[in-house]
């Protein structure tokens, strides 16, 4: 996601994501994690579908098919490209808060593509990242609910059940990867 939350927001800014935790009562995280992240605890996150105004980039890569949807369900919808195939949404210039909500997050329903939503939503707070020469499945400890799990459970999870599916996905989709943010422990490397 993907997503995260800056500290040190207005409060307007605040008071919108308060509005944003109802909104999460009713996020899906998708079906890969569903052993370590229900929709309930979903419904008390802080983090995901709300990026800063200023690190917009931090959003999912659509990928065509998102796009093509997106662009169904929000025609208004401007984008701008990230990585050879994908995209994420243009924020317009006079954009008025400091938070920028997912345009494809619906108030009473969460995500509007629901189980086809963007694989780096499906697999937050799960992220590929280049380390150095090496891709690693590594974890945002940005994701409260998650980090409150053991890490040795966290990391049996990511060996056993997502590295393989994830790394499969990443190899034919590389712009779901990202550039390593210094801080998120590295679960499993990508065999080379
Ligand atoms: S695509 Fe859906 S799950 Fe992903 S950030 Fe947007 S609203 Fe959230």
């Amino acid at each position: 996601m993907t997503c995260h939350i800056k500290s040190g927001h207005n409060e307007q800014g605040m008071k919108q994501k308060s509005l944003l935790y109802h909104f999460l009562s009713v996020f899906s995280n998708g079906n890969m994690l569903s052993k370590i992240l229900t929709h309930e605890a979903c419904a008390n996150c802080k983090e995901c579908c709300v990026f800063s105004r200023y690190d917009t980039w931090e959003q999912p890569a659509l990928n065509p098919e998102n796009r093509q949807k997106a662009e169904k369900l929000i025609p208004e919808s401007r984008f701008v490209s990230k990585g050879k195939e994908s995209c994420i949404f243009r924020i317009r210039e006079d954009y008025p808060e400091d938070l920028f909500l997912c345009p494809l997050l619906d108030s009473e329903t969460g995500c509007l593509l629901g189980e086809e939503k963007p694989f780096e939503c499906q697999i937050y707070p799960f992220q590929v990242m280049k380390i150095d020469n090496h891709i690693g499945l590594v974890l945002s400890p940005l994701c409260e609910i998650v980090m409150k799990k053991p890490f040795q459970f966290l990391l049996e999870f990511a060996r056993e059940e997502l590295a393989g599916k994830v790394f499969a996905y990443a190899r034919q989709h590389p712009d779901i990867i990202r550039k390593y943010d210094g801080m998120s422990p590295v679960l499993v490397f990508m065999p080379e």
